[in-house]
């Protein structure tokens, strides 16, 4: 800032501070008394604060009482736009809360539903394998006490309708 410059068709004094919109990145020039306060964006309108150059001291700043009341009440819209977005966000904290808490009852409810059926399961899995070895103790004596030529082969006996 040791040299005047031209923006947009503005003379910069050697005192103004030069910044970009940190919302739309347009250049702008503000006296060196708005350093640190809150001012709309004169592209876009967004409340952004004034850097404060470096070595500036605040105290330096003449600041009227009508700019500190102004910005007094620009504080205050922000610290209102501020408490309306934390009580929203603070519902939405209680609404996702009971979400999990419902989708806390519904995997309790499909853990019960997982156990039950695993318990039919193992019942169904016990009887099939009663079933298996009474059908195995069935076999062996159907062997025993008629054995058949047949037994392991392949082929089961069958009549050639030519022969007969
Ligand atoms: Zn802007």
């Amino acid at each position: 800032m040791d040299e005047n410059n031209v923006i947009d068709d503005v003379e910069i004094m050697p005192t103004d501070i030069v910044f970009d919109c940190p919302n739309c990145n347009h250049n702008l020039v503000v006296d060196y008394r708005a350093a640190g306060l809150q001012v709309p964006c004169s592209q876009c309108g967004t409340i952004i604060q004034v850097p404060i150059p470096d070595g500036m001291l605040l105290d330096d700043l003449d600041c009227d009482p009508g700019e500190i009341l102004q910005q007094l009440l620009q504080t205050r819209r922000m610290l209102v736009k501020a408490e309306n977005a934390a009580q929203k966000m603070g519902d939405k904290v209680i609404e996702m809360t009971e979400q999990v808490s419902e989708y806390r009852k519904a995997l309790q409810a499909i853990k019960v539903r997982m156990e039950t059926l695993q318990n039919a399961l193992d019942e169904a899995n016990a009887a099939q394998a009663e079933i298996d070895s009474v059908i195995a103790r069935v076999i062996a004596e159907l062997g025993n006490s008629n054995p058949s030529p047949y037994k392991n082969s392949v082929f089961s006996p069958s009549v050639d309708s030519t022969w007969s």
